[in-house]
Formats: structure tokens, sequence, C-alpha cells
């Protein structure tokens, strides 16, 4: 059986915190789905296909990442994929008190599948989408933010 790991996300924008969370979970399976969750109730800022363009460059040389979107719950989307690990990642004990509790009803809902926490490179715990947002909503530069592989 294969170990599958879903990342879910908004990737709006994708960041460079993003991809090494990524990069140093690619030993621990034979494949992660990086999955863009199109419900999640929060506004879009990139289109959806920007993000995934984004993405694509990012793990284009990588055979064990997959870039796909998704809607509705996320533990349903795994067994879609075969998945049986969430990947997420922690920044602060502010993501670990939110992650938590997602976690643990994810668990609930569907006792096969758990959730891998990988902690952040100390370089990326104040990287988050939402400030890269914002500086480019006030015309500031992001390419620093965004892996480098993207092309903006
Ligand atoms: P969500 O909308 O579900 O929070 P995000 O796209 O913001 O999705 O984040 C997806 C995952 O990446 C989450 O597990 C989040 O904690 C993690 N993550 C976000 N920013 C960073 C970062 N700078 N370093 C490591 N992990 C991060």
């Amino acid at each position: 059986m294969q170990n599958i790991a879903v990342f879910p996300g908004s990737f709006d924008p994708v960041t460079r915190g993003h991809e090494s969370v990524i990069r140093r979970a690619l030993p621990l399976f034979d494949k992660v789905v990086v999955a863009i969750g199109e419900n999640s109730g929060k506004q879009e800022y990139f289109p959806v296909e920007q993000r995934l363009e984004w993405l694509r460059q990012t793990f284009i040389h990588d055979p064990k990442v997959e870039i796909r979107t998704y809607s509705g719950l996320t533990v349903h989307f795994c067994k879609q994929a075969g998945a049986r690990f969430i990947l997420r990642g922690l920044r602060t004990s502010a993501d670990f008190e939110f992650e938590r509790g997602i976690g643990q009803m994810n668990r609930d809902i569907e006792p096969g599948i758990e959730t891998v926490f990988l902690l952040c490179d100390p370089e990326y715990t104040a990287l988050s989408s939402s400030i890269v947002r914002e500086i480019h909503r006030h015309g500031g530069e992001i390419r620093a933010f965004l892996p480098k592989a993207v092309k903006i």
C-alpha cells in the first residue's frame, strides 16, 4: 500500500514556507498531493488557475508531487485520492491550537486518516499567504516570499 499524504490549503499564494514543508515531507511519503481547497469560505485573492500554475511551476521537477483542487471535506478528498495522511505545517502555538481542533475532528469523522505535522523552518515562521497578499495589494514586491521557480 502506498503512503500518500494530502497537503491541503488555500495557497493564495504558495509561499517558500509551503514549499519547504512539502519538500521536507517528500522522503516520508510515496506521494504528496498538494490540494487547493475551493470551498473554505475564504475570499480568494489570486484566481485558482493562477495558484495552480504557481504550484505546478514550483514542483515541475518533482514527480512525487501532484497538484489538485478539491471541494468538500478534506477527509473525503483524502479517501478519493487514496491518502491515509493529511500533512500540515506548524508555525506558532496559534497554528497548533487551530490545527488541533481540525485534526481531532477529522479523526472523529475518519479514524483511518492521520494528520502529520511538520514544524516550519524558523526562517519561515513569520511568512504567511495573508501577509504576502497584503504586501501585493499595496503594490509591494512579493517575489522574495514566493518559491524561486514561480514566474510572476
Ligand atoms: P489554510 O487556508 O488551510 O490555512 P494555507 O495555504 O494558509 O491554508 O496553509 C496550508 C498549510 O501550510 C497549513 O498547514 C499552514 O499551517 C502551512 N503553512 C502556511 N505558511 C507556512 C509557513 N510559512 N511555513 C510552514 N508552513 C506553513
